[in-house]
């Protein structure tokens, strides 16, 4: 007989986490179906399909929270929102404008992003405002501006990648992070060639056909390892250096001196492997060089990304159809994240903030003085590290983002959100951050509200809302078009519907490298494919970026010429190990919300520091101990796992936990100069057994 009609209507949607933004269906009751998609293939990892169980959590807010007598307790909006904006407005009449801050994230919708840029410039006139996508994802974005004109993470669609003969993965861990995104690997892979750079043995680099494991900190120097096999070897693409690059010999200059046995002593990978992978990409007819945090989180992170998009330029690969450099972003809007204005020295469209053309098209969008908007302000750590000082902000408002957990020397970023003197969050459950809060406003999830998200190939998508979220939470375009009216703005200016704060954006993003001027919620409810720039109504968007010359004015990509410095901080006698951070399958960034999630925190409820069983031994430590990780800036607790793979000079610890086991306690916030982006991937450290010192 016919199969019974599902009793369910069901809506489509994509994840709530990752940057693959897996496509998925919602039912009216929260039950996440998987939905057929280039990204994902109709795969889910355990996060998607968990997502749903955050929704009805006993875990999240349900009405807003106001610090009293040192608690938080229930209050209705209309108190939290004019105390709000009562001490934002006497902060910013004692201080000036500067005195108060805001701190984005990269999971905000596009909508969200664009809105929070233009409050914190318009409504509050601070310059004040970064994002945690600092700490992920701009040592990439600005390598690949410098190399192409342009940075979208992956300049192709993702699905290009799975008809390569050769990828070589630097720092990515997807198996893990986004395990859908493995079966793009799979044609490499069955060819014979996907090459893993990874200090560790993940679960990705056990993929490799070649695993190459550089000391954490030693990238830059293997991808120049590699550049000068290529050239010793005649492998260099010749004619298109010449046709489209400019600047090989003053990279040959550096490269020259990174011959594979030195490289070897400073890295650890064997020559003959280097020689390796110069032949397999000069061999390849379809190769793509992939980078992600581990090249980035470094005080030298954009000079490593570029190392390796040095090495695919030498090899031909960028702007040449089956080929190419791609940077895997990480949150679910990294890219989107980046584009609209959260950034501290960007405006909508990915435009520099400093740029008067930019400024006067902004401002001329949001019905400003162009000299009204302020200029470039700190970034992200910088503006932590800043909080309540003497010159800093006194007042933070954070959305879509647990910098108590997430950000670098965590202890001393606490300390710092302890002496503002208001902190006001919008969460979904009461993150570390929320919990030091002076209000919190509980936001919608991503199933109870719409908006659009643009994925790791620059694909712009929209997530509908499913059903409705619980009688008192809000989204958080209400809470900022709620807070713009009590600061005195005209309510047309910011809208709270997430479609109208689009059409705004499109028109704010128009002639900008990010041009969404083309894109309409309409288009894309019809199914299209967008990828940005998507100039004008007809215009059928941009899937393949450089095929026709890079985004520089003479259409050159640029090489850079970049050396090897090693990582701010290098092991020592007192502390002789070299920590490294990254992630594990069940938990997504800080933990705030897959933690929440039962099966999830099951699954990996506590921090776990991966040593290698000599390691261990010389610490007086067995597998299952629980240890303690010492570095200059702090202490974590953590239960030892003996793993034969990992390097005896290398202990890794995931940064998804909370307390005592934030491995942020330990990580050193030591910043690329160009991207400000801290150095996640290398600390030095001591191991000892608990209870030492
Ligand atoms: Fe897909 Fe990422 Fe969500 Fe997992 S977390 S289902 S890989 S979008």
């Amino acid at each position: 007989g016919p199969a019974p009609a599902d009793p369910e209507s069901r809506t489509d949607s994509h994840c709530p986490y990752c940057a693959l933004q897996c496509a998925m269906t919602l039912g009216s009751s929260g039950t996440v179906g998987a939905r057929d998609f280039p990204t994902n293939g109709g795969g889910l990892c355990q996060k998607g399909w968990t997502a749903g169980t955050l929704l009805g959590s006993p875990a999240r807010l349900t009405t807003p929270l106001v610090r009293e007598d040192g608690e938080l307790r229930p209050a209705s909006w209309d108190t939290a929102l004019d105390l709000v904006a009562a001490r934002l407005r006497r902060l910013r009449r004692d201080h000036g404008p500067d005195a108060v801050a805001v701190f984005g994230g990269g999971g905000l919708t596009n909508e969200k992003s664009y809105l929070l840029g233009k409050f914190a410039r318009v409504a509050l006139g601070t310059s004040q405002i970064d994002y945690n996508g600092r700490f992920c994802m701009s040592s990439a974005a600005a390598a690949g501006t410098r190399a192409f004109g342009l940075d979208r993470g992956l300049p192709f669609p993702l699905t290009d990648v799975g008809e390569a003969d050769v990828v070589v993965l630097v720092g990515a861990n997807p198996a893990e992070t986004m395990p859908p995104f493995v079966r793009h690997l799979h044609g490499a892979r069955t060819r014979g060639g996907l090459v893993v750079v990874d200090p560790r043995r993940t679960p990705t680099a056990q993929l490799a056909t070649l695993r190459l494991a550089p000391a954490p900190g030693t990238d830059l120097a293997l991808a120049l390892g590699i550049l000068h096999a290529t050239v010793e070897a005649g492998r260099v693409d010749e004619s298109f250096v010449e046709q489209r690059t400019t600047g090989f010999d003053a990279v040959w200059r550096v490269a020259a001196a990174y011959w594979p046995e030195r490289v070897e002593r400073l890295t650890g990978v064997a020559a003959a492997d280097q020689r390796r992978v110069a032949t397999m990409l000069a061999g390849a007819r379809r190769a793509y060089v992939l980078t992600a945090r581990g090249a980035e989180q470094h005080a030298s992170g954009v000079d490593t990304v570029s190392a390796w998009i040095n090495l695919a330029l030498a090899h031909g690969l960028p702007g040449r159809p089956g080929s190419g450099y791609g940077c895997l972003t990480g949150q679910g809007n990294g890219q989107g994240g980046r584009e609209h204005g959260q950034k501290a020295d960007q405006l909508p469209g990915y435009r520099r903030i400093t740029d008067p053309a930019a400024r006067e098209h902004v401002a001329r969008v949001w019905g400003v003085a162009p000299a009204s908007l302020p200029g470039p302000g700190r970034s992200a750590y910088e503006l932590l590290d800043a909080l309540g000082t003497e010159d800093g902000p006194k007042a933070l408002l954070v959305f879509g983002s647990n910098p108590a957990v997430s950000a670098p020397h965590a202890a001393h970023v606490v300390e710092r959100l302890a002496a503002l003197d208001l902190l006001v969050t919008a969460d979904l459950v009461l993150s570390e951050t929320s919990a030091l809060a002076d209000v919190v406003f509980p936001v919608t999830q991503w199933a109870e509200e719409t908006g659009t998200m643009t994925n790791l190939e620059g694909r712009v998508l929209l997530r509908r809302r499913a059903l409705p979220p619980p009688r008192d939470v809000r989204t958080d375009l209400a809470v900022l078009a709620a807070l713009a009216r009590r600061l005195g703005q005209p309510a047309a200016r910011f809208p709270a519907e997430a479609e109208e704060v689009f059409a705004e954006l499109r028109a704010a993003s128009r002639g900008g490298p990010a041009d969404y001027s083309g894109v309409s919620y309409d288009r894309l409810r019809a199914g299209e494919a967008l990828y940005w720039p998507v100039p004008d109504d007809d215009h059928p968007g941009t899937p393949r970026l450089f095929v026709d010359g890079f985004a520089h004015p003479d259409g050159l990509a640029r090489f850079a010429a970049v050396d090897h410095t090693g990582p701010a901080e290098t092991p020592d006698d007192e502390f002789p190990l070299v920590a490294t951070t990254g992630r594990v399958l069940a938990q997504y960034q800080s933990g705030a919300q897959t933690r929440a999630i039962p099966e999830l925190h099951d699954t990996a409820p506590t921090v776990v520091v991966e040593v290698h069983p000599d390691t261990a031994v010389g610490a007086g430590l067995a597998d299952g101990d629980e240890a303690r990780v010492v570095s200059r800036r702090g202490a974590v607790r953590a239960r030892v796992r003996t793993e034969p793979s990992m390097r005896p000079d290398v202990v890794f610890l995931p940064f998804h936990f909370p307390g005592e086991q934030r491995a942020n306690l330990l990580t050193n916030p030591a910043l690329d100069p160009t991207s400000r982006m801290p150095e996640f991937k290398v600390c030095a450290v001591r191991l000892l057994p608990s209870g030492g010192v």
